[in-house]
């Protein structure tokens, strides 16, 4: 019995809609959800399913006029068929659920499959900003039949790069020759270079979808999402971050390349790979405090490190030790609540972790 998974019924769609794919390790839900608010208005609505809110098999389809843009898992990827995607969204690869595809081979190959089914008329972007990607990138036009569009942050050679400076974010698109600029003080999202990446393949999108039209005035529309590295509140010095949907390293690492003078909550049920990027961010650690069924075993990867760590039994046990320990310190703090583990030791998922941080 051949085996798909629920995104493959799109292709039983009656009324031929544009179908987006979107995937990667992290950032694929606030992409997806940025470009559904992106390519919304008054007339018409997109809509973003898939790994994201109810399954396609519960979505009501009908009233929808735009198009739809589908977070795809790599477990998804790995049990398409038929599906096609006019555009295909890759942001970028580390290791993670390596517990399911068994290894890294077979986890890229299962990622690779957004692009399986395109032809000469659909669109590939891949963000080239890690190894992963670069490689796919360049092995690209043997294996796959896509117009490719690359975009990156630090590698000048893509077609779409987008630059950070001080006040605004410059994106420059090689393919029309054109440059402009975004305002900071316009984003509604946290700012740090996960959200770059997110708002530029958002912006690729846009650019395939409508031509050059104005993306600019969007920009304000694109929201974060609950639980990514998400401001809750501050309290006197203390400003809280919850950042519950991290379930890997690179996520919390994402989370410490955007924030400084941390006290690190982390925790839950670990998953393969290591901290090796953690080296370059202990400085922006105060404290960390580790807690879950994996507490001993992060605390020896934190060891490697010039950490200070506390090992706390539960979630709340961690949060009052770091509360009390802020308290106690002069400057401006975050609790960051970016717990790098699944949340399946102590919680029903990250959601649950999330509001009951
Ligand atoms: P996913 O749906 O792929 O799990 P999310 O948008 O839900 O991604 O974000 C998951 C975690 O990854 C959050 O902790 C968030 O801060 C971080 N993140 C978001 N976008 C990126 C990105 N482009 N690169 C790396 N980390 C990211």
């Amino acid at each position: 019995i051949k085996i798909i998974s629920d995104i493959e019924f799109l292709i039983f769609l009656k009324k031929k809609r544009t179908i987006i794919g979107v995937t990667g390790t992290n950032g694929k839900s606030t992409t997806t959800k940025f470009i559904e608010s992106s390519l919304s208005d008054e007339k018409t609505n997109a809509l973003a399913c898939g790994n994201i809110g109810k399954p396609i098999t519960r979505k009501n389809l009908k009233n929808i006029n735009g198009e739809l843009i589908v977070e795809a898992s790599s477990f998804q990827l790995d049990r398409i068929d038929k599906l096609q995607f006019k555009i295909a969204v890759l942001l970028n690869i580390s290791e993670d659920h390596l517990d399911w595809h068994c290894d890294m081979n077979s986890y890229v190959r299962a990622k690779l499959k957004i692009f399986k089914n395109q032809d000469k008329e659909c669109f590939s972007v891949i963000c080239i900003d890690d190894k992963h990607c670069k490689k796919i990138s360049t092995t690209f036009k043997k294996n796959f039949k896509g117009c490719l569009i690359t975009i990156s942050l630090c590698d000048s050679s893509a077609d779409i790069t987008l630059s950070i400076k001080r006040d605004f974010v410059e994106i420059k698109n090689k393919k029309i020759q054109k440059v402009f600029r975004l305002k900071k003080n316009k984003f509604n999202f946290t700012q740090g270079k996960h959200n770059y990446q997110n708002l530029l393949a958002t912006y690729a999108v846009n650019f395939l979808v409508n031509g050059n039209d104005d993306f600019v005035s969007k920009v304000n529309n694109l929201k974060n999402l609950e639980h990514r590295i998400e401001f809750v509140k501050r309290i006197e010095n203390i400003s809280f971050f919850n950042d519950s949907k991290s379930t890997n390293f690179k996520s919390a690492i994402t989370a410490l390349d955007s924030l400084d003078n941390n006290l690190w909550l982390l925790g839950g049920r670990k998953k393969e790979g290591n901290f090796v990027e953690l080296s370059k961010y202990s400085k922006k650690i105060i404290h960390a405090f580790v807690f879950g069924e994996s507490k001993k075993e992060l605390e020896l990867e934190l060891k490697k490190h010039p950490i200070k760590i506390n090992v706390c039994d539960n979630i709340e046990e961690a949060f009052e030790t770091a509360f009390q320990h802020g308290m106690n310190l002069k400057q401006h703090i975050n609790i960051l609540f970016s717990p790098a583990c699944s949340s399946f030791d102590q919680f029903k998922n990250f959601s649950d972790r999330g509001k009951h941080f």
